[in-house]
């Protein structure tokens, strides 16, 4: 998203008001960005009509540029897209607490199952039974098995002859014998949604009641995910949702729509393989990194416009393998110096405004010279690997820089985390590549 709008929200800085025309482009590049990131076009039209309304000669506060001004109505917006933060589940005033998830082949009920008793017992302190009821592969069966084990879980399970309604309703009565609190009933689930399924699952539910129906879905899958929503919903009346996979998911294209299509909280959101990655969804943090992942493209954009083709791609590249060096860094504020004003060119580096150091500092041009000052001591192999700076290179750099060793040490360490927000950011993106280029 941020790609998109930032190069638009650099025209608007330095105006006072936004004008009209301002909010037509903006918003035409919004409505672009978030249909690029596989949002519901319905959803889409709405969202768009909203930030125009809200942003349309809006005056700028006077710590905003106009630019931020609507990238925070923008984000606001975002973050009521995706609902409040809802990741309460229901209890019951009779337990069991009866939990159905519901879901796709593939999508992750039976590893968010785990999780989600796995979430149950640590943070609430709740003993919660795993119920096997996806018959159709015995694989599945082992799968929940291996799971609970690996927990210290316990799982109902009666392999694959029995039907999946009288599993689930003697799942309940186990728990109730065994004092056990929480049933989380892991289902089955088909590579379509389809009327089998669908019929099977409305029978569970009308059997055991269910105080949640959980709806596991793959925010990989975009679009899908909310048409695949929307089916379920229609004829379950789901509580809620789990977005799963959402570690490789880089357009937010799924957790954007689906609230908006269902009216259902995104609950909880899968961040990982492993049965600890399951995390409270928090809308507003998730609009941030919709928002925040783009700052690395939007420069290499601004780069490309301003530099020669190979050499962004080179930076590109070199930044999303943080593999980037000191001579590296020297080469860009070269090239650099010719884009416009530096804090503006820094904002734009990943994490530069979290850096402690470049908080409220406002850097000017002097400071420049002293940055390349202080590489241009490095010795060659000290630009390329930073990791052997000691406290006598570090002494002889100063030296030979002029600069105290306080200052050495600072760029050093901003640097260093620069490269780590770097990688951060390349991995957030690992499926973006290629995906799209701006022309
Ligand atoms: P089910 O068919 O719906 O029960 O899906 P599974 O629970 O068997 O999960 C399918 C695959 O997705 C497995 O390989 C899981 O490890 C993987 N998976 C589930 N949740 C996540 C997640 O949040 N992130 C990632 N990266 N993988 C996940
Ligand atoms: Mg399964």
């Amino acid at each position: 998203l941020a790609d998109r709008l930032q190069s638009t929200i650099k025209k608007m800085t330095g105006k006072g008001k936004v004008s009209e025309q301002d909010v037509k482009e903006m918003a035409r590049e919004v409505r672009l960005a978030l249909l690029e990131a596989d949002v519901n076009f319905k959803v889409v039209k709405d969202f768009v009509k909203k930030i125009k309304e809200r942003a349309v000669g809006t005056e700028v506060m006077e710590s905003l540029t106009p630019g931020q001004q609507v990238i925070k109505i923008v984000k606001e917006e975002l973050t009521a897209l995706m609902g409040g933060e809802q990741s309460k589940i229901a209890v019951s005033e009779r337990p069991p607490t009866v939990i159905m998830m519901v879901g796709l082949q593939g999508a992750g009920k039976t590893t968010t199952s785990g999780k989600l008793a796995n979430l149950l017992r640590k943070k609430h302190n709740r003993k919660p039974l795993l119920v096997a009821c996806d018959v159709y592969r015995p694989a599945a069966v082992d799968q929940l098995e291996t799971v609970g084990k690996q927990l210290g879980i316990p799982v109902f399970s009666q392999g694959t002859e029995k039907n999946p309604v009288d599993i689930a309703k003697e799942a309940i009565e186990h728990a109730k014998a065994e004092h056990l609190d929480y049933v989380i009933v892991d289902t089955a689930g088909r590579l379509h949604v389809d009327e089998n399924l669908m019929g099977e699952l409305t029978q569970i539910k009308a059997d055991i009641n269910p105080d949640e129906i959980f709806l596991v879905v793959d925010a990989m899958t975009g679009q899908d995910a909310v048409n695949v929503a929307e089916t379920f919903d229609s004829t379950l009346d789901i509580t809620g949702v789990v977005l799963t996979k959402l570690d490789g998911d880089t357009r937010g294209g799924a957790a954007l729509s689906i609230r908006a299509v269902t009216h259902k909280p995104i609950k909880f959101a899968g961040m990982g393989e492993k049965l600890d990655e399951l995390e409270a969804f928090h809308p507003e943090r998730m609009a941030s990194r919709i928002l925040g992942m783009g700052d690395v493209l939007s420069l290499i954009e601004k780069a490309q416009d301003n530099i020669d083709e190979k050499k962004a791609k080179e930076l590109e590249q070199k930044m999303r393998t943080a593999s980037f060096t000191f001579d590296d860094f020297l080469d860009q504020m070269e090239q650099v110096k010719s884009m416009g004003p530096l804090d503006e060119l820094l904002g734009m580096l990943p994490g530069a405004n979290k850096m402690k150091g470049l908080k409220n500092v406002q850097i000017d041009d002097k400071q420049l010279v002293h940055v390349e000052a202080i590489i241009q001591s490095m010795t060659k192999k000290e630009r390329q690997d930073p990791g052997l700076m000691n406290a006598s290179r570090k002494k002889r750099i100063a030296k030979g820089s002029g600069r105290p060793i306080s200052e050495v040490n600072r760029l050093l360490k901003q640097f260093d985390e620069m490269k780590k927000m770097m990688k951060q950011m390349s991995g957030m993106q690992g499926g973006k590549k290629g995906k799209k280029k701006k022309g």
